[in-house]
């Protein structure tokens, strides 16, 4: 066997690599081919703490540089993820198995967090009040907090850490960046770019790993603030953990996203809706739907349809052309989310097209699902309870609108939620009452532009602050009062009372 390529950390501006000799490391797997194609350094504890000294150490340079400085860097490396998109791209579909399209669509989203975060100067302008008593002014601002952690999942390896470092460092913070150890390159190709775009030594960092770097960075004193992305369980652990050690923490975890379809819906539109928003990326997004609320007879519209257009579905290697579903990340994904389609059939959903035991031609050893679709799927089954995170959708029926509103408020989770409808009342009503971050109308992914903030409610979230746009730039800085007054105003003399504005 060929030795594998060693993926390493990035820590002040060089690559430091721990696979070799004693260290520990991982493989990490072309989904499509299902083997090994490189091993991943895993960091200890001493390893993130010289990431984190590194960054700390960047920190009163940075921090001082004037924010539209910090913003023609970025925007230099705007510039060079724009011609590096293909290369971003081919890395993504390598290492996570999505579609080269999808996965040029990831890359564009990312570009766009750059190209609010360039517009930094603005963002961090404070308020000024003049006069707020006889001869002082007040005013505030909004200062960065020092070196900050982003802990990122495998679906989106460009994407998501690009929620987090181009904000945090417009605002003058440092950065450690911990990236899923399942598709860790595209975290080293950000590290080489940002290095090109001429960001000094330390500003950004990367440590690869697994529980242990993500452990030493909750606990080291020196890390301010973390921004997590991943599945409810671990973001639950990081919110808890993080906030014991005194941190800011924003912990955006899993979902269970619902598009309910009523009768008067246009069942062309919401069939082709849920078709790219259930089986796109495999169902490895966290705004994938995967659970279809069919209103009254909207049911008996949609299903012929969808399992019609399910079982066509070009599933491929992610880099064929025509390819519209690739491989799910991994041997375990494909184990998993196939035992959750047989407790599906045991507890008594009808199985419409069952996507077990995929096999594409060439790709034999592949880790490929099928699109699968069930109907008369209940509340109690765990098909309907469990975030599957693969290419499943279940479609409920329920007698009306007010029904569908209180199941989905009553599920744990509450990322993202579609209608499709043709009645503005109902939508309206639908948008207000409904217990859901993020709502789409007559739209399936209703994800925010990067003007704007995302994330998700109840347990799809922990923290106050969504991620990225104005909510990112608050979660980056703090705000400071000042009030000033100068000695040439008359003094008020000695007061042991709260003042009074007179
Ligand atoms: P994951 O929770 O397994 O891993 C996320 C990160 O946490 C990785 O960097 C991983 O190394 C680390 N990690 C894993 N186990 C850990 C542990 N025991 N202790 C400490 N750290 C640990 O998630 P994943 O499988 O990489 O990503 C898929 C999940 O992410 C899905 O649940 C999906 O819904 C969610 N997700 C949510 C959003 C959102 O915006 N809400 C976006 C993308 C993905």
């Amino acid at each position: 066997m060929n030795k594998l390529d060693s993926i390493s950390h990035f820590i002040n501006g060089k690559p430091v690599d721990s696979s070799s000799g004693r260290g520990r490391y991982a493989d990490v797997f072309n989904p499509a081919l299902g083997v090994p194609i490189a091993r991943v350094s895993l960091a200890t504890a001493d390893e993130v703490g010289a990431a984190v000294a590194a960054a700390a150490a960047a920190f009163p340079a940075w921090s001082a540089t004037p924010p539209l400085t910090r913003a023609r860097i970025l925007f230099k490396y705007l510039q060079l993820c724009q011609q590096h998109t293909d290369e971003f791209a081919a890395l993504l579909t390598r290492e996570h198995g999505k579609t080269f399209s999808d996965a040029q669509g990831e890359v564009a989203r990312g570009i766009e967090m750059l190209e609010f975060a360039v517009g930094i100067p603005q963002l961090l302008k404070g308020e000024f009040t003049d006069q707020i008593s006889r001869g002082i002014d007040a005013w505030s601002m909004r200062q960065a907090l020092g070196v900050v952690a982003g802990i990122t999942p495998f679906n989106f390896p460009v994407m998501v850490p690009m929620w987090m470092f181009p904000i945090a460092i417009a605002c003058g913070n440092t950065f450690v960046l911990k990236p899923s150890e399942r598709d860790p390159s595209a975290s080293l190709l950000h590290a080489k770019l940002l290095q090109q775009a001429g960001l000094p030594d330390g500003v950004f960092n990367v440590v690869q790993g697994d529980k242990a770097a993500v452990d030493a960075l909750l606990d080291h004193p020196q890390v301010q603030a973390i921004s997590f992305v991943g599945s409810t369980p671990i973001a639950e652990y990081i919110y808890a953990r993080g906030c014991a050690t005194g941190k800011r923490v924003q912990a955006l975890g899993g979902a269970k996203n619902h598009m309910v379809v009523m009768p008067d819906a246009d069942m062309s539109m919401a069939v082709d809706a849920l078709i790219g928003a259930a089986y796109g990326s495999a169902g490895e997004r966290c705004m994938a739907i995967s659970v279809v609320v069919a209103v009254g007879d909207a049911g008996d519209q949609l299903i012929g349809a969808l399992a019609a257009r399910t079982r066509t579905l070009k599933i491929r290697d992610g880099m064929a052309a025509d390819a519209e579903m690739g491989p799910v990340v991994s041997a375990a994904a494909k184990q998993r989310i196939e035992k959750l389609i047989g407790e599906g059939v045991e507890q008594g959903a009808q199985l419409v097209v069952d996507g077990r035991g995929c096999v594409v031609a060439g790709r034999e050893n592949g880790f490929f699902v099928g699109g699968t679709l069930f109907d008369h799927v209940t509340p109690q089954m765990s098909i309907y309870q469990q975030e599957i995170f693969g290419p499943v959708l279940c479609m409920l029926r329920v007698p009306d609108v007010a029904n569908a509103v209180d199941l989905i408020n009553g599920n744990q989770y509450g990322n993202g939620v579609a209608i499709y409808t043709r009645d503005g009342g109902v939508a309206r009503e639908f948008v207000r009452l409904i217990q859901v971050g993020m709502v789409g109308v007559n739209l399936p992914l209703p994800v925010p532009m990067a003007f704007n903030s995302f994330g998700g409610w109840k347990r799809s979230m922990f923290g106050d602050h969504h991620a990225y746009g104005p909510e990112g730039v608050r979660f980056y800085t703090r705000h400071k009062a000042v009030m000033q007054r100068w000695p040439n105003t008359a003094s008020s003399g000695v007061e042991f009372a709260f003042p009074q504005m007179k």
